[in-house]
């Protein structure tokens, strides 16, 4: 635009749109009636003889039963695990195993979106989402840890690294595929063997993955996957020849992981919750530091460990933001996981669904003021709409804990001084975002962050070369780059 053009007059606030339905089709996903457990390279019944239902959390109709793995089952996996280490996997050359790896990768993107329709149909999250984050980014996962299998020597200076052995390895039901793909791709590797349990709520992109590595011709029992409830993870975390426990979830359930691996010789890493702080200084670009907060909170319905849950504002732009805000909430599309349009999706389970209830009627009970915009939600299934809280104090419930929902709590600072102090009032330390325009800003406030990631003017960028991990009750151990393989090698000295 030259001087000379005249200036357009501000735009009013854009029409609500109606969105024609943009259903992505099921049928690519063909499911079984019920799934066993993938142990030794094969799907075979429970010796528990236990199976319960997995369902789609948008309308609570049953997709598969699957089965619930028990004491004699994890200790048949393990030993499966131990075999396939000694007998194929330790002493294999790092270039065989990154041929598996590369298979593993290109065999997820080649299905990829029979995977990201399962994901969305059995963890509620919107088909976007699955298709352009979980999907690739798991595919890519593997295809980075490829690369580092045959260059191990290379990534820890003057150390010769060795494998730990067996990786016991329990996930949570936010990003199913992903977080399988987080734990397995770095333990394979390093050249360890792994039995994997996913959330008993999200069991089924799991086991198509156990098809995909049999389609990869893993050698059998190289990797184990256990479906079942905490109990299952909890004797796969207690199993005496487990040598590694690698652990995402919440800060309660690490504890208890924590206290079960005291005195043992197993390694243990655990990626634990958050309440992180999205910070916008009064110079951030607004219209962009929106879309970011909106990223930060509703990506995912926020059930997102690194998820940006407490805005602070710096106050002079406060007003401006907030109404931005609310506009922008009424914009999004709440609904059908499965409809391209859809932003936000159902939430996982009822549990979850009650615990964000509770947790909200703990904000309102305080004297936080609620905004929700107009939405209808579906009436079958676990839907909450997304939710602002302003007038919230740092003593607050919605302030202090992981509420793990579409619920954004907002305080207020004026000095960068009050913002960090704010930002790191809380026992967890995952991530943080800032918003503004000034480097020195940024590099000033992202040393003093108690956070294992921080953000600057974005949020939620994940790529498996960059470690993830967290301070205090967020948990310890970082998860990608170079850093992530460390936990999966023993390192001695090169005499
Ligand atoms: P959990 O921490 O209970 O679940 C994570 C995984 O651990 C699941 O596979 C779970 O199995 C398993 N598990 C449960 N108990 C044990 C145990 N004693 N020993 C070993 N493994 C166990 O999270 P929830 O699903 O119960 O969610 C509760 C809250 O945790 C959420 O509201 C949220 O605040 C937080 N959370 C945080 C996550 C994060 O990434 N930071 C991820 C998920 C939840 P199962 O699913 O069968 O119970």
């Amino acid at each position: 635009m030259t001087d000379l053009e005249p200036v357009a007059p501000a735009q009013p606030v854009m029409p609500g749109w109606e969105y024609a339905p943009a259903p992505e089709s099921k049928d690519i996903v063909r499911l079984q009636d019920r799934y066993g457990l993938f142990i030794g390279g094969e799907f075979v019944e429970p010796k528990s003889g236990r199976w319960f239902p997995t369902i789609d959390p948008s309308n609570e109709t049953v997709l598969a039963e699957v089965a619930e793995a028990g004491e004699e089952d994890v200790d048949v996996a393990v030993t499966a695990a131990r075999s396939a280490y000694v007998t194929a996997w330790r002493d294999l050359p790092g270039p065989e195993r990154a041929k598996y790896l590369y298979r593993i990768a290109r065999a997820l993107q080649e299905r990829a979106r029979e995977f990201a329709v399962l994901e969305s149909m059995n963890g509620g999250k919107p088909i976007k989402e699955s298709r352009d984050v979980d999907v690739p980014l798991a595919a890519a996962h593997f295809f980075y840890h490829a690369g580092w299998a045959d260059k191990l020597e290379y990534a820890f200076p003057a150390m010769r690294p060795t494998p730990l052995g067996v990786a016991g390895q329990v996930i949570p039901w936010n990003f199913p595929l992903l977080m399988a793909a987080w734990k397995l791709a770095p333990a394979l590797a390093a050249g360890n063997t792994a039995v994997l349990k996913p959330a008993e709520t999200t069991p089924l992109t799991a086991l198509f993955l156990g098809e995909v590595i049999q389609q990869a011709e893993l050698p059998p029992g190289v990797v184990n996957i256990l479906t079942g409830a905490g109990a299952t993870g909890a004797s796969l975390v207690g199993h005496p020849d487990v040598d590694k426990v690698a652990f995402t979830g919440s800060t309660e359930v690490g504890k208890q992981i924590r206290r079960a691996v005291a005195g043992t010789n197993k390694h243990l890493t655990l990626e634990l919750g958050g309440k992180a702080a999205n910070i916008v200084f009064e110079d951030a670009p607004i219209d962009q530091a929106v879309e970011g907060v909106v990223n930060g909170i509703f990506f995912n319905q926020g059930h997102v460990c690194c998820a940006g849950s407490r805005l602070l504002v710096q106050e002079p732009v406060f007003e401006e933001l907030l109404d931005k805000l609310k506009v922008r909430l009424g914009t999004l599309r709440v609904g059908d996981p499965l409809d391209k349009n859809t932003d936000v999706g159902a939430i996982n389970s009822r549990a979850q669904l009650e615990k964000i209830g509770e947790l909200v009627a703990s904000g309102v009970e305080e004297g936080a003021v609620i905004y929700q915009p107009p939405c209808d939600l579906p009436e079958r299934g676990f839907w909450f709409a997304p939710t602002l809280f302003t007038g919230v104090s740092q003593s607050h419930r919605i302030a202090r804990e992981e509420i793990f929902g579409p619920v954004l709590s907002i305080l207020t600072f004026r000095t960068p001084e009050e913002a960090v102090e704010k930002a790191n009032n809380t026992p967890y330390g995952l991530s943080a975002g800032i918003w503004t325009e000034k480097g020195s800003r940024i590099l000033w406030m992202a040393e003093r962050m108690r956070a294992g990631v921080v953000w600057a003017n974005t949020f939620n960028r994940f790529d498996p070369a960059s470690p993830f991990g967290g301070y205090k009750e967020s948990g310890f151990g970082r998860e990608g780059g170079r850093h992530g393989l460390e936990p999966y090698v023993r390192l001695e000295p090169v005499s």
